[in-house]
């Protein structure tokens, strides 16, 4: 359907999302290129009498979403695994049944995997013990990830093999939780589980490196349906790169990918071994892509912060007015769950670190100078002062693949936003996560906003949208309405002088992600000669019709893939 045949859009809203921010009626591409974009007349001509012609009655045209922060490899490597949500697992009963079941089915010495348990949904409110994971799993290695995907259970055969004992020394940068006279209780904070998610890793991609290919050339094509037509994935270990290359040999990567480099050893640890490693091979440049390596400096939830007495004290008062506001202690809890610690600066810190500033600068220096540009998962402000401070030592990169980047980048007040802009570093920021759960009952911090987009904005920072999904959805306008309102769960918004207008949230998944991610000459706005990576909406889009608008079809180098609109 691509090939040599030319398509042309008419009466459609042609948003180009280019410099001028200008629209047109129709648009034309042959050979996988836009070749015209303007009026029904000029484009016509343009794309000669052949063109394959459809009418879109007015509905918006716009450049393919990207959506630069999301694990298409997670879904994948952990797909057909064991899910321990509701319905199916609602206590710590439910949870090992659903773990025996599954371990009845693997052969022995192989690792029992599941994922998404959450103490919250568990009717005991609490992770389950490494006795009862044992009862459950006595023969084979377990390793249960949390929904956060930066804590992991485990039983006794888990910890044996991961060597993990009574005197294990903490890991820097993450906990090793403990019972009795000093014994793991199976729950592994942070770098404490990289040794268990490794092994498990290795175990589920030896067992079935089919199964991955599959359900990762099923994902491309939810992405593309979407409206995504080109992604980042953000956690790419050595074997996982292993399989996404087989996967573009046999021709099943549909949206063009760029990947982010980690350590064999996991994403938490530090990722040596791709620095000190082989430059990677890209091929032809355009389908498979590799891009900055991808550092952690702070935990999930545990984020490093650094509070000063005010803002600590203000947010604790602030959690108290809601609770009695709205009749709940839930916000209270939250709070005080930070588990502050006051140091001689007297300011409060709190969370995990996994970087001091220097050992962030060798890292960032060492990559750099090896030709990598850098990706840093910092949610918290410590966490986002450390990667400022290390990316302001070390000159940029030479040979860039993207630009510096720092992904969520959550908890920022307006002197940080300075420095940020200062660096020149792009925020990779994922507006649906103000639909969590969580953030129903957050109190603001003085002076700190959650996601502060607008700031972010106004200080000429460079804002991508992602999904971070599975964490979150994957819609990409899921994430634009989230931008827009902020709306929570419960439906008011979340620091409303934070929200962003339609048009800015549409560059956030368009232009802006292009230019961060290294590709703004060939995609993100629909400009003659870029790539045909178009979306095509039901309707014509405005704030009125962004909360109900949809996908119709999408477009990805010139090739339909949902072809709705010909029907
Ligand atoms: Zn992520």
């Amino acid at each position: 359907m691509s090939g040599a045949q030319a398509h042309v859009l008419v009466n459609a809203d042609v948003r180009t999302l280019n410099d001028g921010g200008d629209r047109a009626e129709a648009i034309a591409w042959k050979n996988g290129r836009i070749v015209a974009v303007g009026t029904r007349a000029e484009v016509e001509l343009a794309a000669g009498p052949q063109a394959e012609c459809v009418d879109l009655g007015g509905a918006t045209v716009l450049p393919g979403f990207i959506d630069a922060h999301h694990h298409p490899g997670i879904v994948a490597l952990y797909g057909g695994v064991v899910r321990l949500v509701p319905p199916v697992v609602t206590d710590i009963r439910s949870l090992q049944e659903a773990l025996a079941a599954r371990a009845a089915v693997t052969e022995p010495g192989a690792w029992v995997v599941a994922t998404n348990w959450d103490e919250h949904l568990l009717a005991e409110g609490r992770a389950p013990t490494r006795d009862e994971l044992d009862d459950a799993v006595p023969d084979h290695p377990l390793f249960a990830m949390h929904y956060t995907c930066h804590r992991a259970a485990t039983n006794s055969r888990g910890l044996e093999a991961a060597g993990i004992g009574k005197d294990t020394p903490e890991p820097a940068g993450g906990a090793i939780l403990r019972g009795k006279g000093g014994l793991p209780t199976g729950i592994l904070v942070e770098r404490a589980f990289c040794g268990v998610e490794t092994l498990a890793r290795r175990s589920l991609i030896a067992r079935d490196p089919e199964g991955f290919l599959r359900r990762l050339a099923a994902h491309y094509r939810t992405m593309a349906e979407a409206g995504i037509t080109r992604v980042v994935d953000a956690t790419v270990p050595p074997d996982v790169m292993t399989l996404y290359r087989e996967s573009a040999r046999r021709g099943d990567v549909l949206v063009p990918t760029m990947m982010l480099p980690v350590s064999d050893a996991s994403y938490l640890q530090e990722p040596w071994d791709i620095i000190g490693g082989p430059l990677p091979q890209d091929g032809d440049g355009e389908l498979l892509t590799t891009g900055p390596i991808k550092l952690v400096f702070d935990g999930v939830p545990g984020c490093a912060m650094c509070l000063s007495w005010w803002q600590a004290f203000g947010a604790t008062l602030r959690s108290f007015g809601l609770a009695v506001a709205r009749g709940t202690f839930e916000p209270i809890r939250t709070a005080l769950s930070l588990g502050p610690q006051l140091g001689s600066d007297l300011k409060l810190r709190t969370g995990i670190r996994m970087y001091h500033t220097e050992e962030a600068a060798r890292i960032v220096r060492a990559a750099s100078d090896r030709g990598f540009a850098v990706a840093t998962h910092a949610i918290g402000n410590e966490a986002v002062e450390i990667a400022v401070a290390a990316y302001a030592e070390v000159p940029e990169a030479s040979d860039l693949r993207g630009l510096r980047r720092l992904e969520h980048a959550c908890f920022l007040d307006l002197a940080l936003i300075r420095k940020i802009a200062d660096v020149g570093a792009a925020v990779v920021s994922q507006p649906e996560l103000v639909r969590l759960p969580t953030l129903a009952h957050a109190a603001s911090i003085p002076g700190l906003r959650y996601m502060p987009h607008r700031w972010l904005l106004d200080a000429k920072v460079k804002l991508v949208g992602s999904s971070d999904h599975p964490v979150a959805g994957l819609d990409p306008l899921e994430g634009v309405r989230a931008a827009v309102d902020r709306r929570t769960v419960r439906g008011h918004a979340h620091e409303p002088d934070q929200a962003i207008d339609l048009d800015e949230a549409l560059l956030m998944y368009t232009r802006t992600a292009a230019e961060v991610c290294g590709v703004l000459d060939r995609c993100g706005t629909l400009e003659a000669g870029k790539r045909a990576d178009l979306v095509v909406l039901d309707v014509p889009l405005d704030g009125q019709t962004l909360a109900s608008a949809k996908v119709a079809s999408t477009i990805i180098g010139g090739a339909w893939i949902a072809p709705a609109a010909e029907a």
